[in-house]
């Protein structure tokens, strides 16, 4: 790809892990609308749940979650006591024995819990939940903050996936993002969890980060690669210094430039790719005997708030303070600061703080991206007619497709509009022309910085 084409579709763009995207929720959808989505859950349906943990031991300087460092154990304690609070709010509003499918534990850093929370979190939810034979039950670890009294507690919880936070393992890359991680410490905590029978594991790498060039991502994801896992995630780094302040404290000159991150997407996609990983969405990679890649190969992928996912569940509760859920009606958002959804719970309240009602044209577009995120591909034709739109509907968005097909970062024969393989790292700035309300806030308040880069 040209230096030209990444400066006119460099332009910062949505992760689209919804649609409509988190900026658009407003406080219209509030406890009391959430509790009447709950109620209309029918108690047939299956559902996963997410539960926010909002603690770190120290702050990594990339970091683009909503964590605050916990110096002691207390606010750990409290938090979790919280949680077992808010989990008995949700069930006084659901249906009972709902179907749960996936659990995902996120943060943070979740292994903050002590051997008593997990306990106690999980009761509670396996006392509100029928939990699958086959459920999901996935953790996001930071493998400096694990020890082997953690992982015997994941594997008596019935834990089956975990993703272990690698980013990078250069030690220049490692001082500047202010996070220090042996490959020891990695391979120490994978070994413990396999023993333990967690035996699918998740790595996530980082791409654009301060200092990294080509020679020490090469070195980092082949040795990465040896840790054997059956997914890897890659994930560019983000640098919004005006919504995250301590990103600041990494200097903008250390950063690749667009062309350099975009050379580095791709050499990493073809340094997982030559070990027999199958690409995965834009940037997600899976054994090919693992259910993401066959979920990939069938068109079946889904996306939501922690990326690629093969939950297909209709609702997903967010638990914890900032957590998003999503339930056939829309979305919501738990309020983000902690200490206001401990005084939210507290008060006997759904601590929700925004959320957005769906229309049907949301849930076309939502459909639309949906498939292109997760295939590169979207017949258009079919998916208005599943919609019961006319089937000139996107009109306007195929004009405004034309010169991106013409730049060769879209195909469009028929109805079928299609991402080729050299363009996969543009797929969000495709997604973007199907985006009713990206256009319009742009329209709106064109200087107000949203988004991370395209690429
Ligand atoms: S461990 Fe993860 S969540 Fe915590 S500060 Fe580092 S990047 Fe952020």
């Amino acid at each position: 790809m040209s230096a030209d084409l990444l400066s006119r579709y460099g332009q910062p763009v949505p992760r689209y892990t919804s649609y409509p995207t988190a900026p658009h929720f407003t406080p219209a959808v509030d406890g009391a609308v959430y509790a009447a989505w709950l109620a209309a859950i029918p108690h047939e349906s299956r559902v996963s749940v997410y539960v926010h943990v909002p603690f770190c031991a120290e702050l990594c300087l990339y970091c683009g979650c909503q964590t605050t460092v916990a110096r002691n154990r207390a606010p750990v304690k409290a938090y979790a006591d919280r949680l077992v609070e808010e989990i008995g709010l949700v069930r006084a509003h659901l249906p009972a024995g709902l179907a749960l499918t996936h659990l995902h534990f996120g943060g943070g850093t979740p292994t903050m819990l002590a051997d008593e929370d997990f306990a106690a979190v999980m009761g509670a939810l396996r006392a509100t939940f029928a939990f699958t034979d086959d459920a999901e039950i996935a953790i996001e670890i930071d493998p400096r903050v694990m020890d082997d009294a953690t992982v015997a507690v994941l594997a008596r919880e019935g834990f089956t996936r975990a993703s272990l936070g690698v980013q990078d393992f250069d030690p220049a890359v490692q001082a500047a993002i202010g996070r220090t991680q042996s490959f020891r410490t990695t391979r120490k905590v994978a070994d413990a969890l396999r023993a333990a029978g967690i035996g699918a594991l998740n790595l996530d790498l980082m791409y654009g980060l301060p200092h990294q060039d080509e020679a020490s991502l090469t070195r980092t994801v082949e040795t990465a690669l040896t840790l054997d896992p059956s997914r890897i995630a890659v994930f560019g780094y983000a640098h919004v210094p005006w919504m995250k302040k301590h990103q600041s404290l990494i200097p903008e000159e250390s950063l690749p430039g667009p062309a350099e991150r975009l050379a580095q997407a791709e050499l990493v996609a073809r340094l997982i790719k030559a070990k027999g990983y199958e690409a995965v969405g834009l940037d997600h990679f899976a054994k090919p005997e693992d259910a993401m890649a066959r979920r990939a190969d069938e068109g079946t992928l889904k996306r939501n708030f922690q990326g690629y996912t093969t939950d297909d569940a209709p609702v997903l509760l967010g638990l914890g303070a900032s957590a998003i859920g999503a339930l056939p009606e829309g979305y919501v958002q738990n309020v983000p600061l902690t200490p206001e959804w401990h005084k939210r719970v507290a008060a006997g309240e759904l601590p929700i703080a925004r959320g957005l009602a769906v229309t049907d044209e949301d849930r076309l577009r939502r459909d639309v991206i949906e498939r292109l995120m997760c295939d590169l591909k979207v017949d258009l034709g079919a998916v208005l007619a599943r919609h019961g739109f006319p089937a000139d509907f996107f009109a306007p968005e195929l004009g405004r497709l034309a010169p991106l097909v013409a730049d060769g970062l879209a195909t469009c024969e028929g109805t079928v509009v299609e991402v080729p393989e050299a363009a996969r790292s543009f797929t969000r700035v495709v997604c973007a022309v199907f985006d009713a309300y990206l256009a319009a806030s742009r329209a709106a308040e064109p200087e107000k910085k949203r988004h991370a880069a395209a690429v």
